[in-house]
């Protein structure tokens, strides 16, 4: 069936159970009171405070891809995409990492790990204990995933292990993590996961990256030097796979900026006022917030019909990339009208808007850019 038959035949995007509300009221209410205060502390500090992973771990967050026969609580795709989208109102730095190690750490010791494997790490990970990341790219492999060097030797005597050998690049907590997913090279046998733990001489840090958004977030290249990792049995395919999924999360995280922004800047417009009219009165200003509050509604609705897409078992490559390529640009599009909205303050600590602006730079190139993306969803059609 084609792309387009199988979106033409779907349902509407359906509605939140009750005890998923429930569970979203929760994490709205821990959003208010454990992360939004923060947001320009944790920026300031370009860190989260280490007590955060087990508060994200006792409010369920850490527990978003642990599926029923895992002992989780097997939460739709739905919810995750809305516990993203939550979080990223409060502080888009969190919903990222929160995002990333859902969707593609815990997700991939749940979908891809041996039961060995899950019983040493997969609790720990659940309650922020074991704190996870996941590598995949290099200095020489980004876009293009495939050219990854890092290399997976053997090790004599211990079936399962390999030693790593090469660098990784922009990792996502990297600098904080007990445990990294690694993609490597495994000889003949093609390209794969290991789960290295952190605390080994063939782990060592080569930089913390500084990024112009999401600055709490810690970023960073590191080295593997006969680094001993586990083999998880799967596929690279299967692996990245992950990432179909994760691209909703992302396009979660660009739906909470966007929504955010367009929130932050009509109160705003509501009560400054210049030639003795309001800024929300001033029809150049109404198109701005009218555009955004049209984008934020756009996004939201492709973001929760590939989620309905994903929880029905149905093929998400084009739709989870036509989410986050949209809902990314509509992020974009919106806190740049924030900070216009906003003036002189919009350029300035006096509002939200501009860090909002400098973090949703991110969702257009985290997780594939938007023209990755673009090609992602053109070869569905074509093909
Ligand atoms: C803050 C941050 C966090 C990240 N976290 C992680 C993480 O946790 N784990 C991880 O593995 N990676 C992570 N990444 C890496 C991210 O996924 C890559 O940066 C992204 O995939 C792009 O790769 P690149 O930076 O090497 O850019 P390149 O691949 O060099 O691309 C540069 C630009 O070239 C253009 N381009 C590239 N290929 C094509 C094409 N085929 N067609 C048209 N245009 C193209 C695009 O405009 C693109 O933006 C993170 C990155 C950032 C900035």
């Amino acid at each position: 069936m084609s792309m387009v038959m199988t979106m033409e035949s779907d349902a509407l995007v359906p509605s939140l159970t009750s005890v998923e509300a429930e569970f979203l009221g929760k994490v709205q209410e821990f959003v208010a009171r454990e992360v939004a205060p923060f947001t320009r502390d944790w920026e300031d500090a370009t860190a989260f405070p280490d007590d955060i992973w087990p508060k994200l771990g006792a409010a369920g967050l850490l527990d978003l891809a642990v599926t029923k026969d895992h002992g989780g609580p097997g939460w739709s795709c739905r919810v995750y995409v809305d516990c993203i989208r939550l979080l990223a109102k409060g502080d888009p730095a969190l919903a990222m990492n929160v995002a990333a190690i859902n969707g593609l750490c815990i997700g991939h010791l749940v979908h891809f790990s041996t039961p060995e494997q899950q019983a040493k790490y997969l609790e720990g990970a659940r309650k922020g204990q074991i704190r996870m990341a996941w590598g995949l790219t290099e200095p020489d492999a980004g876009s293009d995933a495939r050219r990854v060097k890092t290399v997976a030797t053997p090790l004599d005597g211990e079936p399962g292990y390999v030693r790593l050998d090469g660098e990784k690049m922009f990792i996502t907590n990297g600098g904080r993590a007990d445990l990294i997913v690694v993609m490597a090279r495994m000889g003949e046998g093609g390209l794969s996961a290991f789960l290295m733990e952190t605390d080994q001489p063939g782990f060592q840090i080569v930089e913390r990256i500084h990024t112009v958004g999401v600055k709490a977030s810690n970023t960073v290249r590191f080295k593997l030097d006969n680094a001993r990792a586990w083999h998880t049995p799967c596929t690279f395919d299967q692996a990245i796979g992950l990432l179909y999924r994760g691209r909703l999360g992302i396009a979660g995280m660009a739906v909470g900026i966007a929504e955010k922004a367009t929130e932050i800047t009509t109160e705003y417009s509501k009560t400054r006022e210049q030639f003795n009219r309001r800024l929300c009165d001033m029809q150049s200003v109404q198109n701005m917030l009218a555009d955004n509050a049209t984008d934020v509604e756009a996004a939201k609705l492709l973001l929760y019909r590939g989620a309905a897409m994903y929880d029905r078992g149905d093929n998400v490559v084009s739709i989870s990339s036509m989410a986050k390529l949209f809902s990314s640009e509509a992020a974009n599009r919106c806190t740049n009208n924030a900070v216009q909205i906003h003036g002189g303050r919009g350029m300035t600590r006096m509002s939200l808007a501009e860090k909002l602006w400098r973090d949703a730079k991110l969702t257009e190139i985290g997780e594939g850019c938007s023209e990755i993306q673009r090609m992602v969803i053109a070869k569905q059609m074509t093909k």
